[in-house]
């Protein structure tokens, strides 16, 4: 068995504990829980899980600090767990290093879906050192790295170069958010004032050739004030 994932959940709230547990046992991780920051760090040098569920809003210390201190020698992919609904918390623990975020209330799918992601992700970028090996299939779309070629029902769609980058991009790390920096300084390098609008302008004309209406995520998920997210089958 292959997903015998030691994940650590840091999260003060027993409901929403046990709930997580309850949820990730059955998925087949192996679950330790922490219930303060300290509790949290400490178990986390011990344990070395192989993903972290973080709640920004713990009794001791802001949820924050657990991830700067984790990020000072460690990549473990962390996700985040936030009832705050602003964006700023998000992109400011994204900023900081962790990998996703999950807002409250979350559906078992969805919690799930991105731990699998986060997990998948840290292995693939482990390994290939994030080159895209082969194809990558979406529904209908189907995009060929190897031949830069991007299809829909069997139909060439011709994308610009920026444009099939940034799908290459968000197709690499399927299921998870990339903050809307990330994808400016993967893609551009550099994040000047004009950035935004330049990623804005070619993520509505990869929209309109994908065929997507607004609001429609068959494909990618706008996460308002925070990123884009390249949907996954089956959610
Ligand atoms: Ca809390």
């Amino acid at each position: 068995m292959n997903n015998k994932y030691k994940i650590l959940v840091v999260e003060d709230e027993d409901n929403i504990c046990n709930f997580m547990k309850t949820i990730l046992h059955a998925a087949g991780y192996q679950t330790l829980v922490a219930c303060t920051c300290s509790q949290g760090q400490m178990m986390f040098s011990s344990h070395k899980p192989d993903l972290v569920i973080l709640d920004l809003g713990l009794p001791d210390k802001d949820g924050l600090e657990f991830i700067k201190s984790a990020r000072e020698h460690s990549s473990t992919p962390i996700i985040v767990l936030s009832a705050r609904t602003t964006e700023n918390d998000k992109v400011t623990a994204l900023d900081l290093g962790a990998n996703d975020y999950i807002t409250k209330p979350f559906s078992t799918g969805e919690l799930t879906a991105r731990v699998r992601a986060a997990l998948r992700n840290a292995v693939s970028t482990s390994q290939l050192n994030g080159s895209a090996e082969g194809k990558f299939t979406l529904h209908d779309l189907v995009i060929d790295y190897n031949r830069r070629l991007v299809t829909m029902d069997g139909k060439e769609i011709k994308f610009t170069q920026t444009e099939y980058n940034i799908l290459k991009l968000l197709s690499n790390h399927t299921g998870m958010v990339l903050t809307y920096a990330a994808i400016i300084r993967e893609i551009w390098g550099i994040n000047d004032s004009g950035s935004i609008k330049k990623l804005q302008v070619n993520m509505a004309n990869i929209r309109k050739k994908l065929g997507s209406k607004p609001g429609d995520n068959k494909y990618i998920i706008n996460e308002l004030g925070v990123g884009y997210r390249m949907s996954e089958e089956g959610l």
